[in-house]
């Protein structure tokens, strides 16, 4: 061996001592020297640096002579790119560099003119298109069958190239070198690798190899291997076969290549070469349990001898990753833990929810904000009262409106999907969305919505009109055209084994922000450790409770109002009844009515008319009144806890049910300790007042019903004086839960509800580095947090602490909750698998920080 090239690092013959690492010739590179320590039967192959690619983009050759000399003298060579992630891409391999006249002349004696002319005709080509970057369309008519089509390729190569097609292995080889480094340093590649989230720096290793040629007389051909299938990750050896072809042709060529193993469509290797079938087989296992990963293996057979030439990662969806994650630590080849950390928690909605299948055709006619999960198709409706319509004939529809607001509730609840012009990652119809489950687009702000002509324009000017088929793709924030094909929710034993193994790694615990007993089913379905936030507003906008809250809001004295509210009592003990059964004993953390009243009221004219009707009132009277109960900033004006204290008894009302429900619920099993929670709070008088309403409460139900319970009374937090005052808060406080929608928006004086309008221009322009919304901002609302959570724990040492705004269920956001130390985070029902797994991933990460 030519000991002096080698000795320089640059340049390396793999063997399984050579210095060849990932970080500096790449994964492919590092990929063969494993395989090449199991022995596997590899073609010789050499690896040239990060540093050497990088060199001879700038023009620095590498001593290609002695390269050369390292392989059999006319030999013919492959170069493939080794970057250190193959997801970043990189040049596509040249195969049968070394070609030319002589060994044309010699190949045709091995292999048949006919084969060693192909052969020949395609590396002309090749080298032509992407070495020599002659004109394609020139070499595009030449097909690869005889001599005549090399000689008309050869010919074309000296009339488009003005000199003949170069003959000497040595050159063949730097041109092809020095290609490659070129065009890993283009533009377009580079903007491409970093649209991957490669370094502006990543480097590009190659490897040279020795051809086995997969042509002759005997059983010749190449192939692709894997065990497990890419869609499911079920065990399934897939790939194909061709005989006299080479690289990856026999995944191209359709029907004439050959099934791998035995298999009812057609021939197959097992048949044709069963030797050479359970070689590879063998080799690929040892692959499996040896490199610890499934791979795909690209193999030659020359005269029944097998050939590994290459192995990469078997590309996988999100739902076989875990499947194979799953079955690799159960096969003993990797650690449980490992598993977990294999599976980023942003790929699990992926199997919570219908999606999209990957291949189907997407016939895009607007986007918005992916604000809910998940794929469904439908007919357009334009009202909630039409969605209703709809439900009941049993037609899957799509709701479209401006944007939701409460009254929307049930058209959401009967509509598959929703689309909206406005809002942002927490407005309403993103916030029910997502606690539904209940694909949602919003912010689409492109496409134009004429409610009156129950027209909705595409980005692009295509009219849809009322019943025509969109489909909702909530995970990418596109509306589509139609029903694409989609593919079922993933949650299978696979799913539940693996989360099961994310849970005995974790150490903060996850609650669901749950409503209504689907919600908390949900809830319990995917193992939310209790309700960390049940807004209660939504149900008074039953139909039946509806018209009693409309007279409580206009009654002009207490007794009149608490008649209205008596009404109510019976059916809200009936919800937090249903709530306690569902949740068996965890904790269930039910806030009081957090809205504007006046969001009760109707607003059009019918409606004032129907409620005029009920309160036997003129309709100029109750329009008055409507009227009077506008705010200019309903936002920050009289709701909440604000509320709570202007008309103590919705408040009152409240905890009644709460505390009935709680001793129905305990007389069938385990006592209940309901939690009960205080929103918009600002100052601690506001927690003293209500308390002694609510201890007044739970004083006269224990009277009446002669029984005892014990319940905990919390303060939302999600006013920046809340946070600043958290040590006076928490004295009075069993909790304090972070409502970071609020906070966030209090803390920029930002409209949760309109910053959809120019949240992308923002995070385009890198005014925000990500929606505040949807992440939570570390640096500012971050910090008021951190005060909060550090001067609430010094006013009540025992006071628990969580989060249960919409960042709850944002894997960042909870590595900020779990590092300023909270007790729990809280999140929409479908995004708890994504938490618990978020969690799994911190604890582990900072226990290999220990270990190490
Ligand atoms: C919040 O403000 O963070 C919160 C959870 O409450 P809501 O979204 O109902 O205002
Ligand atoms: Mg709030």
């Amino acid at each position: 061996m030519q000991k002096d090239v080698f000795d320089q690092p640059a340049v390396t013959l793999i063997t399984p001592t050579a210095p060849v690492t990932t970080p500096t010739h790449g994964g492919r590179a590092k990929c063969l020297q494993r395989l090449v320590r199991l022995s596997l039967p590899v073609p010789r192959t050499i690896a040239l640096s990060f540093d050497t690619v990088h060199g001879i983009a700038g023009g620095k050759m590498p001593d290609i002579a002695a390269i050369c000399a390292q392989f059999a003298s006319g030999s013919l060579l492959c170069v493939r790119p080794s970057s250190e992630d193959p997801d970043w891409g990189g040049p596509g391999a040249i195969l049968n560099i070394g070609m030319n006249d002589a060994a044309y002349v010699e190949l045709s004696d091995r292999i048949g003119a006919e084969a060693a002319a192909g052969l020949y005709t395609r590396f002309v080509q090749s080298y032509a298109v992407h070495v020599a970057r002659l004109d394609p369309d020139v070499f595009d008519d030449i097909d690869f069958i005889g001599q005549e089509s090399l000689s008309e390729a050869l010919r074309a190569y000296e009339d488009e190239a003005e000199e003949p097609f170069p003959q000497d292995r040595e050159t063949q080889l730097a041109e092809v070198l020095r290609y490659m480094a070129r065009a890993w340093e283009g533009t377009t590649a580079r903007l491409l690798r970093q649209a991957k989230g490669a370094p502006v720096d990543a480097g590009l290793g190659l490897v040279v190899q020795e051809m086995a040629l997969g042509l002759g007389q005997g059983e010749c051909g190449s192939g692709v291997l894997q065990l497990v299938d890419s869609d499911t990750g079920l065990p399934q050896i897939t790939g194909r076969y061709l005989s006299q072809s080479q690289g990856r042709e026999a995944l191209e060529s359709g029907a004439a290549a050959l099934f791998l193993e035995r298999d009812p469509r057609g021939p197959s290797l097992e048949e044709l070469a069963p030797k050479a079938f359970e070689t590879l087989k063998t080799q690929a296992a040892l692959m499996r349990e040896r490199l610890r990963e499934e791979m795909q293996i690209e193999f030659t057979i020359e005269n029944d001898k097998v050939h590994i030439l290459d192995g990469v990662r078997v590309a996988r969806s999100p739902r076989a990753a875990l499947r194979i994650a799953v079955r690799l630590a159960e096969d003993g080849v990797i650690s449980r833990r490992e598993a977990v950390m294999r599976i980023d928690p942003g790929a699990l909605p992926e199997l919570l929810h219908r999606q999209v299948a990957p291949e189907a055709d997407r016939d895009v006619i607007g986007r918005g904000v992916a604000a809910s999960p998940g794929a469904a198709t439908g007919r357009i409706v334009f009202s909630s009262a039409d969605a209703q319509a709809s439900a009941a004939r049993r037609e899957p529809c799509i709701l479209v409106r401006r944007e939701t607001s409460p009254e929307d509730i049930r058209g959401m609840h009967a509509a598959v999907a929703v689309l909206t012009e406005r809002g942002g990652i927490t407005s309403h119809a993103a916030v029910i969305g997502r606690g539904l489950g209940l694909p949602c687009v919003v912010g689409a702000a492109r496409m134009k919505f004429h409610l009156r002509d129950r027209q909705l324009i595409s980005e692009s000017g295509r009219i849809f009109r009322d019943g025509d088929t969109i489909t909702i793709d909530g995970t990418t924030g596109t509306v589509l055209a139609g029903a694409p094909a989609m593919i079922e929710a993933a949650l299978d034993d696979a799913f539940q084994t693996f989360m099961s193994w994310a849970d005995a790694e974790r150490d903060i615990a996850i609650r669901a922000n749950a409503d209504t007993p689907a919600d908390a089913q949900t809830a319990r379905n995917f193992m939310a450790e209790g309700i960390g936030l049940c807004r209660t507003e939504h149900m008074f906008f039953e139909a039946d409770r509806l018209t009693p809250m409309r007279e409580m809001i206009f009654a002009d004295t207490p007794e009149d109002r608490q008649s209205a509210l008596a009404l109510i009592l019976p059916m809200q003990r009936a919800d937090f009844t249903e709530l306690f059964r569902i949740m068996e004993g965890l904790p269930v953390c039910i806030r009081l009515f957090d809205p504007p009243l006046h969001e009760f009221l109707p607003t059009d004219r019918a409606g004032l008319r129907d409620l005029a009707e009920a309160l036997d009132l003129p309709v100029s009277d109750v329009t008055r009144r409507v009227d009077s109960m506008g705010e200019y900033n309903p936002m920050l004006g009289m709701r909440g806890v604000r509320l709570g204290i202007a008309v103590p008894e919705i408040y009152d009302m409240q905890a009644r049910a709460i505390f009935e429900a709680t001793l129905d619920a305990s007389a069938a099993g385990d006592p209940v300790v309901p939690e009960i929670m205080l929103p918009l709070v600002s100052a601690k008088r506001e927690v003293e007042l209500v308390r002694t309403r609510i201890d007044a409460v739970a004083a006269e139900v224990r009277n009446e019903r002669g029984a005892d319970f014990d319940y905990r009374l919390g303060v939302m937090v999600e006013t920046p004086r809340a946070c600043l005052r958290a040590d006076e808060i928490a004295q009075h406080a069993h909790f304090l839960s972070f409502g970071t929608n609020d906070l966030t928006q209090m803390t920029y004086g930002l409209s949760r509800d309109d910053a959809g309008r120019f949240m992308s221009d923002y995070v385009q322009q890198g005014v925000f580095p990500e929606d505040p919304f949807h992440r939570l901002d570390a640096d500012g609302v971050g910090e008021l947090l951190a005060l909060g959570v550090a001067r609430g724990r010094q006013g009540h040492a025992a006071i628990t602490l969580s989060i249960c705004g919409e960042h709850g269920g944002d894997p960042e956001s909870i590595a900020f909750c779990r590092g300023v130390g909270m007790d729990y985070v809280s999140c929409s029902p479908f995004r708890v698998p994504v938490a618990r797994l978020a969690a799994a991933h911190l604890a582990i990460r900072e226990k290999i920080l220990v270990d190490q």
